[in-house]
């Protein structure tokens, strides 16, 4: 009498080829294994172009409220933050209509990627040094590699949210939020843009009264 086949790790029962979904490795995982790859990287090149780790001034606050003092950019979240959820809101919309059938982990890591990007090019000594000669920002050098991190946080947060709220409630709380940005710093995403891009002396010299 035969006994019966058990299926057993040796891989006996299915010719030698490796059991797809076997306990070694799920594919779930893959995405989150790229995103702290991807983490690794930015904090590589962050710290390869000079960033600092914190704060020049040491204090181990997480927050900074102050967008005019030499803290900010430069601890974990600032009002700042807020700009980077936006940017998170943006992108999940983006990718979602780019490509729908995409896993959302994998969409996910696409956006934070583009994120990533962003944030070492922000941090390159061109574009700070554009920043002080064209915007209000003259003290800055640069985010830490904390902010930059907190910065990415924050958009992963966008991204989340921008999935829960769907287009249209998005859509307004982002309006919201660049409506409170402008009366609480005289700054936001979409003026951040323009005066990066396009600089009007009125904006500036408002931005500069506080
Ligand atoms: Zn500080």
């Amino acid at each position: 009498m035969a006994a019966p086949v058990m299926p057993d790790e040796s891989g006996a029962t299915t010719g030698g080829l490796p059991v797809r979904g076997g306990p070694r490795f799920r594919w779930s995982y893959a995405p989150w294994v790229a995103m702290a790859a991807l983490m690794a990287g930015t904090i590589y090149q962050l710290r390869s172009q000079g960033r600092l780790w914190w704060c020049a001034c040491g204090q181990l606050s997480l927050w900074s409220g102050n967008t005019w003092s030499q803290h900010n950019s430069q601890h974990l979240v600032d009002p700042y933050s807020l700009t980077h959820v936006l940017h998170g809101m943006l992108l999940c919309g983006l990718f979602a209509w780019l490509c729908p059938r995409l896993p959302f982990a994998w969409r996910l890591w696409l956006a934070v990627s583009v994120e990533a990007v962003w944030e070492v090019v922000e941090n390159t000594d061109i574009v700070i040094q554009r920043y002080r000669a064209v915007t209000a920002s003259l003290d800055y050098l640069g985010d830490t590699v904390t902010n930059s991190l907190g910065d990415i946080l924050s958009f992963g947060i966008g991204v989340a949210i921008a999935r829960y709220l769907g287009f249209w409630r998005s859509l307004g709380l982002f309006l919201v939020t660049e409506v409170v940005l402008v009366m609480w710093i005289r700054d936001s995403l979409l003026l951040n843009i323009l005066m990066l891009v396009y600089p009007v002396d009125a904006i500036r010299a408002w931005q500069m009264v506080h």
